[in-house]
């Protein structure tokens, strides 16, 4: 598997050596629940590859792998949301990002609130 991090929460559930509760996977990214939901539905879509930050991938990925990480957000704000959902990516301390493996939070099933905190 190409740029994998041996050490990585997210490249480790990428490779199946920690369990998650996966809702869509294929070649580029896999999308999982968030263990700590903020919604009725809290689904975290992460690249296939490692990338630390929105940043690096801006970089790093070719142009199917960019364009996957969006649609297959789309893809589940439309299966699990009622009516819209929200995609978040947070990046650096400011941004409150916890695990430094790229991820879209898609957050769908009850109205959202904004600005966020
Ligand atoms: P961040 O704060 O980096 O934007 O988001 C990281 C997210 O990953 C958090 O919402 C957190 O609940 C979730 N998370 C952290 N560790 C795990 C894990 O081992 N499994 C799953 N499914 N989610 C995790
Ligand atoms: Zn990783």
């Amino acid at each position: 598997m190409p740029n994998t991090d041996p050490n990585c929460l997210f490249c480790k559930i990428v490779r199946k050596e920690i369990p998650a509760d996966e809702v869509l996977r294929d070649e580029h990214v896999v999308a999982f629940r968030d263990l700590n939901p903020q919604a009725p539905t809290h689904v975290l879509v992460i690249p296939t590859e490692h990338a630390a930050h929105l940043s690096d991938f801006a970089q790093s990925a070719n142009d199917a792998g960019a364009a996957r990480l969006l649609s297959a957000a789309a893809e589940i704000g439309r299966r699990f949301g009622r009516d819209g959902y929200r995609v978040v990516m947070n990046e650096g301390p400011d941004g409150g990002q916890t695990v430094h493996h790229l991820h879209a939070h898609v957050l769908a099933g009850r109205h959202m609130t904004w600005p966020p905190g």
